[in-house]
């Protein structure tokens, strides 16, 4: 069976696949790339496929190795994931004890540490001695989202695999696994840029439905409502200032719609299919100079506040500039 998360990623397998026909397995790999991107799928597939003891097609799914990867039954495969909030010492020392033992029945004894960087130094030192002198049947399989959170010592050592984002289409296809109707499924796509556990964690989201509906509800106050007004809704940035990238985002693609279908007439080029009407309206009655100048306030305001500039200030100033730039006749 296919991992819906593999989805898109095909051309990283077959390199992986090509490390594996080509006898240059590393002793240690360090997966990198965003929370959700699929690291983890990733190396434990790499894994599956180093172990399998097909001569072709890597996993072959049906022999003896492969099944017992698929019931979590291997003899010469670790997890290794946080417990609490760290990787600890007591679980590298456990580790360091098991790879003294050769394979219990193949060439290699893989490891696969999760969430690498949260290993405590004392652990990251100990993990550390294995990589300076791994026996040979080892192959240790890190992932991490914050590799500055490990010793550059440990990741001098590994072989590094960046695992990219996805392209949107991708997204929605897994998304459409899910039965997630394919208007949604671009929304969500769009939204989580790339990253398929964000995309499908966002699709879940009741929360995020709901900041959704509100956020493209006070597009139609900003285009029409007085500037005082505006400021005196800002709640709805202050209250969900957790979210605001999000909030941003929808912003952000809103104003794409209505300036891609203001631009070519053709509404399968929308994303947020649900509020055509709203698009269709907007895009007749605000020039197209106008809702460029919209979106380039949000880059700006996005800009702004990843340099960590005042957050109200900020988003007042972002709201007015496209309240601004941007009335419609009432
Ligand atoms: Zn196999």
């Amino acid at each position: 069976m296919i991992h819906s998360k593999l989805i898109g990623q095909s051309s990283l397998l077959d390199r992986l696949n090509g490390i594996i026909s080509g006898g240059r397995i590393a002793h240690a790999y360090l997966l990198k790339g965003p929370k959700g991107i699929g690291k983890t799928t990733i190396g434990k597939k790499f894994a599956k496929m180093i172990l399998c003891s097909s001569k072709a097609k890597r996993p072959c799914n049906i022999c003896q190795s492969c099944i017992q990867f698929d019931t979590a039954n291997h003899p010469d495969y670790k997890y290794v994931g946080p417990v609490g909030q760290s990787i600890r010492i007591d679980q590298i020392r456990e580790l360091r004890q098991d790879i003294a033992i050769k394979p219990y029945q193949g060439r290699y004894k893989i490891y696969l540490i999760d969430d690498s960087h949260i290993m405590t130094q004392q652990a990251q030192n100990a993990l550390l001695k294995t990589l300076e002198e791994p026996p040979s049947f080892v192959v240790i399989i890190l992932c991490t989202d914050n590799i500055h959170a490990l010793l550059p010592t440990i990741t001098s050592r590994c072989q590094s695999i960046p695992i990219r984002h996805l392209a949107s289409r991708y997204i929605v296809e897994i998304l459409k696994k899910r039965n997630i109707d394919e208007d949604k499924a671009r929304v969500y796509a769009q939204i989580s840029a790339g990253i398929a556990g964000r995309a499908i964690d966002i699709s879940m989201d009741e929360e995020f439905k709901t900041l959704r509906e509100k956020t493209l509800d006070y597009i139609g106050d900003l285009f029409s409502k007085p500037d005082v007004q505006i400021l005196k809704d800002i709640d709805l940035f202050i209250s969900n200032r957790e979210n605001i990238w999000t909030i941003m985002e929808l912003l952000a693609l809103f104003m794409r719609d209505v300036l891609v279908y203001s631009e070519t007439l053709d509404n399968h080029l929308i994303i947020n299919t649900d509020k055509l009407s709203e698009i269709y309206r907007y895009s007749e009655e605000i020039s197209r100079e106008q809702i460029k100048g919209a979106i380039e306030s949000i880059k700006a305001a996005q800009r702004m506040l990843k340099s960590n500039a005042n957050f109200q200030l900020t988003i007042e100033n972002m709201l007015l500039s496209i309240s601004g730039g941007v009335k419609l006749c009432i």
